[in-house]
C-alpha cells in the first residue's frame, strides 16, 4: 500500500493512478445478470413542470477510464462487469426495463460509464435503446466527451435526446491532480461545440469537494466551474461527493483525512452561482445527503436543508434557500475560516 503524506496535497498523476488501482478489491464481484443494475422513479422537471422521471442503470462492461485507473471518487467499477456484455444481454436488460417503464416524461439511462462508448453498448444497440423511449419529453444519457462524435450523434439523433457530461471542475489542475479525470477542459468545450451544432442540450455535472481541496477551496472551485459550464449547458447539476467503497476518497475518509461536504456548502454554492447564470437550470440532488457518507450537517438540520435544496432544484427559486439556520452553521463557518491554516478535519 502506498502511503502518502496528507500535507502533500496534490500527487503526481501516475502515483495517484497507482493508488486508485491498489484500493480496488482483489476478487471481482459475482453479478446477477438477469436484469439492469437498478431502476426507479423520481421527480424531475420537463417543459417547466415537475414530472416523474424513470431512471435506468444498465450493466455494461463499465467505464473505460475506470478500467484504466478511474476517478478518485468513483466506485462505479464495483457495479460494472469489467468484461464485454453481449448485445443479447443488453437487449434482455432492456426488455426488463420496458416492463417497468410507465410512460414517464423524463427518462435517464446510466451505464456506470459512457452510454456512447461502443465498447460498452454496441452502436446498433445504442440506437435501439434510444428508439424505445421516443415518446419521452427528455431522454438523458451520460458520456465522457471522448465519445461525443458528430458523425455518430447525427445517426443517433432524436428530438428528445440530451447528453450529460461530468465536467466536475473547470480547472485542469483539479481534473488532473485531485480527480484523475480522463479529459481536460478543452475536450469538454469541443464536445459542447458538437452538441451545440446538433442542437442537443448539454447537461453538465459539477463536483463539490474533490479530495485534497479544503471546504473553502471546494466552494470556490464549484462556483467557478458552474459559471464556466453555464456558457455551454442548459442544465447544471451540482454533485457533492458521496463516499463510495474502494475509492481514494473512501481511503482518505477512513483515515479521517476527508469529510464529505457540508450541506451548508451546497447551499452556499447554489446561492452564489444561480444569480449569475441566467436561465440555465441549476440543480442538486445530493446522493446519501444527510448521511455521514454524503453531504451532511449536524444531523439535526439535515432533513430541513435537504428539503430546501430539493425545493430549489425543482423550482429554481432562491427563496427556498433563504432563512435556513442551525447552530452548526457556526461550526461550518469556522471550518471555512480555519481550513486554510489548519488541516484538522471537522466531523
Ligand atoms: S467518474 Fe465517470 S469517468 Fe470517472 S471513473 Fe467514474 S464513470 Fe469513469
Ligand atoms: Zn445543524
Amino acid at each position: 500500500m502506498i502511503i502518502y503524506p496528507y500535507d502533500k496535497r496534490r500527487m503526481p498523476s501516475t502515483e495517484l493512478q497507482e493508488l486508485i488501482k491498489e484500493l480496488r478489491p482483489e476478487e471481482p464481484r459475482e453479478f446477477d445478470d438477469s436484469g439492469p443494475i437498478a431502476m426507479w422513479t423520481e421527480k424531475d422537471v420537463s417543459r417547466g413542470r415537475v414530472v416523474d422521471a424513470f431512471v435506468l442503470i444498465l450493466r455494461t462492461r463499465g467505464c473505460y477510464w475506470a478500467l484504466h485507473s478511474g476517478c478518485t471518487m468513483c466506485g462505479y467499477i464495483n457495479d460494472a462487469r469489467m468484461e464485454p456484455v453481449s448485445a443479447e444481454n443488453l437487449r434482455n436488460q432492456m426488455e426488463k426495463a420496458m416492463e417497468r417503464y410507465n410512460g414517464e416524461k423524463v427518462v435517464k439511462i446510466f451505464t456506470s460509464g459512457s452510454f456512447l462508448d461502443p465498447n460498452e453498448i454496441p452502436f446498433d444497440v445504442q440506437a435501439e435503446i434510444l428508439g424505445s423511449f421516443e415518446g419521452a419529453e427528455r431522454l438523458i444519457v451520460e458520456s465522457l466527451p471522448e465519445f461525443v462524435i458528430e458523425k455518430r450523434l447525427r445517426e443517433l439523433y432524436q428530438e428528445n435526446l440530451e447528453i450529460a457530461i461530468g465536467l466536475e471542475s473547470a480547472d485542469d489542475e483539479v481534473l488532473e491532480k485531485n480527480i484523475n479525470k480522463s479529459f481536460r477542459v478543452k475536450d469538454y468545450i469541443n464536445a459542447s461545440e458538437v452538441l451545440k451544432k446538433l442542437k442537443i442540450p448539454l447537461k453538465t455535472y459539477v463536483l463539490l469537494k474533490p479530495p485534497f481541496l479544503t471546504e473553502k477551496e471546494a466552494i470556490e472551485d464549484a462556483v467557478n466551474s458552474i459559471l464556466f459550464a453555464s456558457r455551454y449547458s442548459s442544465e447544471i447539476s451540482l454533485n457533492p461527493i458521496n463516499i463510495q467503497n474502494f475509492t481514494l476518497v473512501h481511503h482518505l475518509w477512513r483515515r479521517r483525512e476527508y469529510r464529505a461536504p457540508w450541506l451548508w456548502s451546497v447551499v452556499e454554492v447554489l446561492k452564489r452561482a444561480k444569480p449569475r447564470i441566467g436561465d440555465v437550470r441549476l440543480v442538486s440532488w445530493p446522493t446519501a445527503g444527510g448521511m455521514e457518507r454524503g453531504a451532511h450537517n449536524c444531523g439535526r438540520c439535515d432533513k430541513r436543508v435537504m428539503g430546501s435544496i430539493e425545493e430549489f432544484s425543482l423550482s429554481q427559486n432562491l427563496n427556498a434557500l433563504e432563512g435556513l439556520y442551525c447552530m452548526c452553521i457556526e461550526k461550518w463557518r469556522d471550518t471555512l475560516e480555519l481550513s486554510g491554516l489548519n488541516r484538522f478535519v471537522f466531523r
